[in-house]
């Protein structure tokens, strides 16, 4: 049998844990050892409304297991950094930042009012962002950080209306993504997943037969091996539901070089005419001809602005 990955002493903040996935995270985090801060605003799908109940149910559950954990009732969006100050006043320590907080405010473009889409901005992503920018200096003091972003299909793929939400879950990975190379040094590692699993957010939009299929223990194994300090991976984007995890990436097109010296060449109608090479992903080998650039160093230049 494989060795057990224990989370022993370590402190995990699972924001918006009074249900659905985070609850499934934080009973497996507990199960193996960690101490869990269980945030949870406790208000509605929308994002009115609070109650000190759902965080409580969940501290009492992993209680009744024998686990430690705290409750903690703050929004992500006012007190993100009075979330961190619960894992240090009760542990000591913020080892594990699951992002995981969300609304819906799900309303065509046409519709939707500018708070539709600014309070679905202001969960997901200012709420991230808050949160982590309170977590990072312990982290980074530390050498040591393990930092999930919730994204969705939704986000990299889009759904009809979702304007708001997808904007909110593309921009977590853009998150992420720089979070992960700052990060490095510090041994600070982060990663994106775009769950489908059953709760409240899908039990209204997906047949029940499918939702059956759905639990949200079935997004818990990744989300833990990824944050496990054994874990070498960072910088990486999950799609996973139902027990399939897979990994997205960005690919770039084969492309076409065109010359910016050449005015006859560097026009739009030389765009169109070259539509079906600049789109092709069958051939990855660029056209060295026609450009003063060689294509070593165009890779380079193109790493190095990635690497800015
Ligand atoms: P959920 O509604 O059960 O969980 C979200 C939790 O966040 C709720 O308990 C809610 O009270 C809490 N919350 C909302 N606003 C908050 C705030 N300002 N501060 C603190 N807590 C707040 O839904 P879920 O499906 O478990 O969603 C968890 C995460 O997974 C969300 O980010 C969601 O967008 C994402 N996600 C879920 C699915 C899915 O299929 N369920 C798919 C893609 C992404």
């Amino acid at each position: 049998m494989s060795e057990t990955l224990s989370f022993k002493d370590r402190v995990v903040v699972i924001t918006g844990a009074g249900g659905g996935l985070g609850k499934a995270y934080a009973l497996e985090y507990a199960k193996r050892g960690a101490k869990v801060v269980i945030n949870d605003l406790g208000g509605t799908l929308k994002g009115s409304g609070h109650n000190a109940k759902a965080a409580d149910l969940v501290v009492k559950d992993i209680n009744d297991l024998g686990g430690i954990a705290v409750p903690n009732y703050d929004s992500v969006t006012d007190n993100a950094s009075n979330i961190i100050k619960t894992a240090i006043d009760n542990f000591g320590r913020v080892d594990i930042l699951i992002n995981n907080a969300g609304i819906l405010r799900d309303v065509s473009i046409a519709k939707m009012t500018p708070q539709d889409f600014q309070s679905v901005i202001d969960v997901h992503l200012n709420g991230a962002y808050k949160i982590t920018r309170a977590a990072w200096p312990y982290m980074r003091e530390q050498k040591f950080g393990r930092i999930i972003n919730t994204c969705s299909p939704a986000g990299l793929f889009g759904n009809f209306g979702q304007a708001n939400y997808s904007a909110a879950k593309l921009g977590l990975v853009g998150f992420a993504e720089t979070l992960a190379k700052e990060g490095f040094k510090y041994n600070i590692f982060v990663n994106s997943i775009a769950p489908l699993a059953r709760s409240r957010m899908t039990e209204n939009v997906l047949p029940a037969h499918i939702l059956k299929q759905l639990g949200p223990e079935k997004i818990v194994p990744l989300v833990l091996y990824l944050t496990h300090q054994d874990t070498t991976v960072t910088h990486s984007i999950f799609e996973l539901a139902a027990g399939f995890y897979g990994q997205i990436r960005w690919e770039r097109s084969s492309g076409q070089i065109f010359n910016p010296e050449d005015p006859n060449f560097f026009t739009p109608e030389a765009i169109l005419n070259k539509w079906s090479e600049i789109t092709d992903f069958k051939d990855k080998s660029f056209n060295k001809t026609q450009h003063p650039l060689q294509l070593s160093d165009y890779n380079d230049l193109i790493t190095k602005a990635r690497n800015l």
